[in-house]
């Protein structure tokens, strides 16, 4: 077979045939991603399972693998709708953005048409794919940057099962424009963004989980709870540094921390501490900066306040 060449080439994450229950669509500029719909042939909602929003993360993806060949071919209530790569562009560079343009898809739905390729992508799978859904997950992880604990983010509380669900921490989420599922949220119906990993590797085991939980969701199981069992609600915060220079964390995920506590310092390339970030208040460790590379105003650590 000859090689491909063109623009297209890097872009594209499929060359053949696709295996049975995904078909490879087509979005702006030519660039392809596998989809997954299936039909449960009862009567119930649309789900839509997204990861890969975000092209350095990598326990999603495999999650939503996993709840497609589980669910495909069985009876459920309603449909599923499965995209684990919803930024095939930064997920075929390996990165978290948009290499073309640098922008960042989970700031930019749903999207505009005549904007710049990262807008006009998720213009795109709004119109396609959002747009006919009314529940959604999003799953991402914290990709090479940082450390994420496992948290499932949620903007009201009636979307709470659906974090327990997934067993994951309950993580008030902030409301922040161009985010898919606060966005969702607003617009459709019931949205949750999971945390599920870091370091830009693959936790099997929570892919594994995060499957079947998936999985049990679509077939109208798994969303008993128990408010008290389900644990505390953590309010994010983020935390910034105000220098540029190498991170060193001096915190870990999960720790609990006290106001004032250094969370991590930034030193020059000669070794001079230019930098202290400490916790603006006590709260428990959710996110670290896992990047040593750092940048005036670059989120070093997310510090969740128990409510
Ligand atoms: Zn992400």
């Amino acid at each position: 077979m000859e090689k491909p060449s063109g623009p297209s080439h890097t872009r594209s994450l499929v060359i053949g045939n696709p295996l049975s229950n995904w078909t490879i669509r087509t979005g702006p500029e030519g660039v392809t991603f596998p989809v997954a719909e299936l039909d449960g042939g009862a009567a119930g909602p649309t789900w839509l399972f997204t990861a890969g929003v975000h092209g350095d993360e990598y326990e999603g993806p495999e999650a939503i693998r996993r709840a497609v060949a589980a669910l495909a071919g069985t009876r459920f209530p309603g449909r599923v709708i499965a995209i684990p790569v919803a930024n095939p562009m930064a997920y075929a560079a390996g990165v978290r953005c948009t290499p073309a343009d640098g922008g960042n898809l989970n700031r930019s739905f749903p999207g505009d048409p005549r904007g710049s390729l990262t807008l006009r992508w998720a213009d795109f799978l709004w119109t396609t794919f959002m747009s006919r859904a009314d529940r959604l997950i999003d799953l991402h992880s914290g990709g090479t940057t940082w450390k994420f604990e496992p948290v499932g983010g949620f903007y009201r509380d009636e979307d709470l099962p659906l974090v327990a669900a997934l067993g994951l921490t309950l993580w008030r989420a902030p409301a922040a424009k161009g985010v898919l599922s606060y966005e969702f949220r607003e617009r459709r119906g019931r949205a949750i963004g999971a945390e599920l990993g870091f370091g830009g590797g693959r936790d099997e085991a929570m892919a594994e989980k995060i499957g079947y939980a998936l999985t049990m969701l679509a077939r109208g199981q798994g969303t008993a709870f128990d408010r008290q069992a389900a644990g505390p609600v953590y309010v994010h915060h983020d935390v910034l540094t105000d220098a540029n220079g190498e991170w060193t964390a001096r915190c870990g995920l999960g720790q609990g921390v006290q106001v004032d506590q250094v969370l991590g310092e930034v030193h020059d390339w000669s070794g001079q501490l230019v930098g202290r970030v400490v916790s603006p208040f006590a709260g428990r460790v959710l996110s670290v900066r896992n990047l040593v590379s750092v940048r005036q105003g670059d989120l070093v650590a997310v510090i969740g306040r128990p409510t």
